[in-house]
């Protein structure tokens, strides 16, 4: 193992969001930073190179104010009341089980909220921008994205690290963390190009890469074989394989966050672009590989259910289902926003057609649209916004946009469900420290992004890349002011 010769005060693991937030933060506090990227420069920035970026924000300097009670909602499993009514006490007077539990700490959850409007006008001190996203469609999410998506912030925040010296080593993956003889955490071990081992040293290490939606054996194991259905949502996603995870958990790193579960969303597993989400079945149905329909495909707005619907086609058959529409899709204006894929439909002038092109039974898709025209009732259809015009004797119900599939051409666009990102991850202080399964601080380690386990259930939409500037900033801030242990 050769020991990297320069000297830093802190390495970060990570180039998206929430490594470079800690970066600069810790650089303007006068620390020595190193980055570790395991991508090539090329394609720095992991999820966030990808991300539109939206922000759960009701203004451009104010979140939504639902932000609290959708975690408080999600807050982890079935929780143990025994334990749970101690956080309401002083968080320095909960017994170590508590510390340590799996659950979204509440203190964590207010932290958050106060520093994620600082972080975002910290942000504008680099130039980026926020502003307002016109949504044709009824939503319950946010309108708020950076200028120029995730990729203006790697641009930005990497550009002003280096102007001022930092440093970042491409191609090279952190594997293992390195501890001195009290426990504190005082480098990672890596891996760059032609297998050359490198370890990089400093008073502190910020674990921000990612979660573990790169790597087939993690997905496997906490997810289950189905998880073989599963593909990340974007390039950036391949690079995340969870070692910033397993090596904290390695050296006794609390978990946190839902192990088994991850951000879904619906997508055309055909396309090679960045998040080709396919939302269109909540004009038309959705079938299995039987030709069944398997639940309400318009159950209230699109993007509230999204995440479900992703999931629900995930435990059917071969994890895939077949949105079926109609040639009456030309009534929905603004139709291409619930089509993000360049790959053209599957199209056929009968239903018989459409199923033998899917390879699915025929005669099973028939009956299916079938019973759900002679269920449509009559009512005036309104797309931009829900208009409840539902089935009748139908199972499952749809709840609204409910019209006869009649008018051929029919068409199809399949769809699996995303891994945007996983939820399981490490157990962190609203300081960014990491909490050790004692409920300790680990000293010299933090973690902030998707590696800092938060979310249980249902993800709390729009606040994964929030979350990322805000801990990677307070990690960066709280590193830097951290005397050195060696
Ligand atoms: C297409 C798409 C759309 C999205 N839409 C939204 C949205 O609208 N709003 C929202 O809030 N979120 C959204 N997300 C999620 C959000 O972008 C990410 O969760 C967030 O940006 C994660 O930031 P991060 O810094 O934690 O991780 P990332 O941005 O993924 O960065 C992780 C970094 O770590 C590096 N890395 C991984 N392992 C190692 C290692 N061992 N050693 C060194 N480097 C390593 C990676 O190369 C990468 O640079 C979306 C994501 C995608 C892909």
């Amino acid at each position: 193992m050769v020991v990297d010769t320069r000297e830093h005060d802190i390495v970060v693991v990570g180039c998206g969001i929430a490594g470079l937030s800690a970066a600069v933060a810790a650089q303007e506090q006068g620390a020595r930073v190193v980055v570790l990227e395991r991508a090539p420069l090329e394609e720095r920035g992991g999820n966030t190179r990808y991300t539109p970026a939206r922000l759960r924000m009701k203004s451009a300097t104010e979140l939504s104010d639902d932000i609290v009670d959708y975690f408080a909602a999600n807050a982890g499993g079935y929780l143990d009341p025994s334990l749970v009514h101690l956080t309401s006490e002083d968080s320095k007077n909960w017994p170590a089980i508590v510390r340590a539990m799996s659950f979204i700490d509440p203190e964590v959850v207010s932290t958050f909220v106060d520093e994620a409007p600082k972080a975002l006008a910290w942000l504008g001190h680099y130039g980026i921008k926020i502003e307002a996203v016109p949504i044709p469609f009824q939503t319950v999410q946010p309108r708020f994205s950076p200028s120029g998506g995730g990729l203006a912030m790697i641009e930005a925040l990497a550009e002003a690290f280096e102007r001022k010296g930092g440093r970042i080593v491409y191609d090279t993956a952190a594997l293992n963390l390195v501890q001195n003889g009290a426990g504190d955490v005082i480098g990672v071990q890596a891996i760059g190009p032609r297998n050359q081992r490198t370890e990089f040293r400093g008073r502190a290490v910020i674990l921000a890469c990612g979660g573990f939606q790169g790597n087939a054996e993690m997905l496997t194991r906490y997810i289950g074989p189905k998880a073989l259905n599963l593909r990340v949502v974007a390039r950036g996603s391949h690079y995340n394989q969870g070692e910033g995870i397993r090596m904290a958990l390695n050296i006794g790193a609390a978990p946190c966050g839902d192990y088994g579960n991850w951000h879904a969303s619906p997508m055309d597993p055909r396309s090679a672009q960045p998040e080709p989400q396919i939302e269109i079945y909540a004009y038309g149905i959705l079938v299995n590989r039987h030709g069944q329909r398997f639940l309400d495909e318009a159950p209230g707005s699109i993007d509230a259910h999204r995440e479900r619907i992703a999931r629900e086609i995930f435990l059917e058959p071969d994890g895939i289902g077949y949105a079926i529409i109609d040639a009456k899709i030309d009534d929905i204006p603004y139709r291409q926003k619930l089509l993000r894929t360049e790959v053209p439909p599957i199209t056929a002038p009968t239903l018989a057609g459409l199923a033998a092109k899917l390879n699915i039974p025929s005669d099973a898709l028939e009956r299916t649209v079938t019973e759900f025209n002679q269920g449509c009732g009559t009512g005036e259809f309104t797309p931009l916004k829900l208009d409840g015009l539902r089935t009748h004797g139908v199972t499952p119900p749809k709840s609204h946009w409910a019209r006869p599939i009649v008018q051929p051409p029919f068409t199809a666009y399949p769809i699996i469900s995303a891994i945007v990102f996983t939820f399981g991850g490490i157990k962190v202080n609203s300081r960014a420290q990491v909490l050790n399964i004692q409920g300790d601080v680990i000293p010299g380690l933090y973690a902030a992004g998707e590696t800092m386990g938060t979310y249980y259930k249902s993800y709390v939409g729009a606040t994964s890349v929030l979350k990322g500037m805000t801990f990677g900033r307070i990690a960066g801030r709280d590193a830097a002011s951290r005397p050195s242990a060696q």
